[in-house]
């Protein structure tokens, strides 16, 4: 029986393991099918606290994981399939094992969110992308459109400039939604355009993608859009499939937790992405980690009757 299992391994699921294992709870981290989770897409992240010049979203994840290990956080890379939170014991399975645990905390944070057009199912990985840092070097020289007005697109979007030749972000409205700094590096970058009120209806393409089929949004003109590569950046959903009928969710559809992390079910905590439908930074992320395993460490002293500091 373990104290605490915590499944996935981005900024908040490690930070939990930070705590946890410095509560000597001994935590299991089940990683993931990513590791890291989005951060790892991500090339520089410029607004995490105590990196005045940024740090690499892939390093963030080693530094996070190291950390971890150094105070007993066991790691396991594996895939949650099946689990089952609503007694006072939970379970959780792998294809090939099960664990128990007194806690369970959920860090399974968000998935990119796909256009759903003709096209671009057939051409992910052949034009269609949802990460830069990943993909962008293919498109060195190239013409590339991102899809989207928020921070993601306009960060990512500014990232490719370093490779591609033109970047033309294509957005709903005719305003963005990302953060005023971003805009403004955007605007004043040559190789970026924009083209507003525009949505894509169609992903154009020969064995490779060729070009995007679009539709302006206020005079319903169609027009083909010729490009080497598309980036989608709309948005995410959150990772809540395996926990569907055992806890609730809010009306978006993300994990329903209190301000102290806890789900509906005693023993269950969710921080991150997964419950977070406003923030959705790191930093964010790493602090509910932070609140949720300092909760399992209360949850799991007053279930056994021996005292928590600070009560
Ligand atoms: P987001 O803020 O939800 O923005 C999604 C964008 O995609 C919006 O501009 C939205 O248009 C557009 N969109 C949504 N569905 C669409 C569709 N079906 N077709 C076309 N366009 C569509 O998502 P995000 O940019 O991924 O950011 C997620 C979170 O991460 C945010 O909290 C953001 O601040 C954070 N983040 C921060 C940074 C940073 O601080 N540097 C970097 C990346 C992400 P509308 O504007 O019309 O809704």
């Amino acid at each position: 029986m373990r104290n605490v299992i915590i499944i996935g391994s981005g900024p908040a699921g490690l930070t939990a393991a930070i705590y946890a294992a410095r509560a000597n709870l001994e935590p299991l981290v089940i990683a993931g099918m990513e590791p890291g989770g989005q951060i790892t897409l991500t090339d520089d992240l410029e607004n995490y606290p105590g990196f005045p010049e940024g740090v690499k979203g892939f390093e963030l994840y080693q530094t996070l994981e190291k950390q971890a290990q150094r105070f007993g956080a066991e790691i396991l890379f594996d895939i949650v399939t099946k689990v089952d939170l609503t007694g006072e014991i939970k379970k959780v399975y792998t294809a090939d094992k099960e664990f128990e645990a007194k806690v369970v905390i959920i860090a399974t944070g968000s998935t990119p969110k796909k256009l759903d057009v003709p096209g671009e199912k057939e051409y992910i990985g052949k034009g269609v992308s949802y990460c830069a840092t990943c993909d962008g070097f293919f498109y060195t020289g190239k013409n590339v459109a991102v899809i989207g007005g928020g921070n993601s697109a306009l960060d990512e979007g500014l990232f490719l400039t370093r490779f591609a030749e033109k970047v033309t972000i294509i957005h709903r409205r005719d305003r963005l939604r990302a953060d005023a700094i971003l805009q403004e590096r955007a605007l004043k970058n040559a190789k970026v355009n924009f083209i507003w009120d525009t949505i894509v209806e169609q992903v154009l393409g020969d064995k490779i993608v060729t070009g995007l089929k679009l539709k302006n949004v206020k005079t319903g003109e169609l027009s083909e859009f010729p490009l080497d590569g598309v980036f989608v950046f709309i948005g995410h959903y959150p990772n809540v499939d395996l926990f569907t009928d055992q806890v609730d969710f809010d009306k978006a559809g993300y994990i329903e937790t209190d301000n102290r992390t806890r789900t509906n079910l005693d023993g269950v905590f969710a921080c991150g992405d997964v419950q977070d439908n406003v923030y959705r930074q790191a930093i964010t992320a790493a602090g509910t980690g932070c609140q949720s395993a300092m909760e399992a460490e209360k949850y799991i002293a007053e279930m056994e009757g021996h005292a928590y500091p600070g009560k």
